[in-house]
């Protein structure tokens, strides 16, 4: 396995730097992608570019989302040590590992098999205590709702209605929505059982979101 050098963390900190400069506030959020090792998730190839802010291959036709992305995501979220957080579309395990940076209770499921079970050894390699699953996530995991936040790493034509449901009252769904080559940045917080307020921000580009409730393969 890879190690975390000196050079890395210095590299780490030029990335928040430069964060930072593009609007990122949050300390938490910025403290916790200063910690986690992006260089541990990347393909052989692609390891010395970790930490541009850009996005990179994972393989399977998928991406590790640029930086400045995953901070501006994980700061709408707002999470608190104690929520119970669902992340969708796992990929390289490197959201999920900002994630678990903020909060140890840490849910994730992806579609792709292959890349779940690359992911699933690395973190288990990393003594990671996130919790995976492999399978339809524009569904959420109902076994284990209801969350306080639900994070989707990839474009949606809709709101998935499963993923509301699985809110809990007072809790955030963040998730970019749009069509195939663009998506705004949304984030829904559920009010009480049947209220939810929506809030729009930037335009980002991700990889699609499949399955019964994202784009139908
Ligand atoms: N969060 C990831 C990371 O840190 O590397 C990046 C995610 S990549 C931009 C989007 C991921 O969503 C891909 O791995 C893709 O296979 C996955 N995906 C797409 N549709 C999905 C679905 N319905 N359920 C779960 N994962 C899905």
């Amino acid at each position: 396995m890879q190690t975390d050098t000196y050079r890395h963390r210095g590299q780490r900190r030029a990335l928040v730097a430069e964060l930072r400069r593009k609007g990122i506030h949050d300390e938490r959020v910025l403290a916790a992608m200063e910690h986690v090792p992006r260089h541990l998730f990347f393909e052989p190839g692609f390891r010395e570019h970790a930490y541009q802010d850009k996005a990179f291959p994972i393989g399977e036709g998928q991406t590790i989302s640029q930086p400045y992305t995953v901070a501006y995501q994980t700061q709408l979220l707002n999470v608190q040590p104690t929520d119970r957080v669902l992340e969708i579309g796992t990929g390289s395990g490197y959201q999920c590992s900002v994630l678990l940076a903020l909060t140890g209770q840490v849910y994730s499921i992806e579609y792709n098999r292959v890349l779940f079970e690359r992911t699933q050894r690395l973190m288990a390699r990393m003594h990671a205590p996130a919790h995976l699953f492999c399978g339809d996530g524009s569904l959420g995991l109902p076994d284990y709702a209801p969350y306080d936040k639900i994070l989707v790493t990839a474009g949606s034509p809709t709101l998935p209605r499963p993923l509301l449901r699985q809110l809990r009252v007072g809790g955030a769904l963040v998730i970019p929505v749009g069509d195939a080559s663009s998506q705004r940045m949304v984030r829904v917080v559920r009010e009480s059982e049947e209220s939810f307020a929506r809030e729009d921000f930037e335009v980002f580009r991700f990889v699609p979101l499949l399955g019964e409730a994202g784009w139908q393969k």
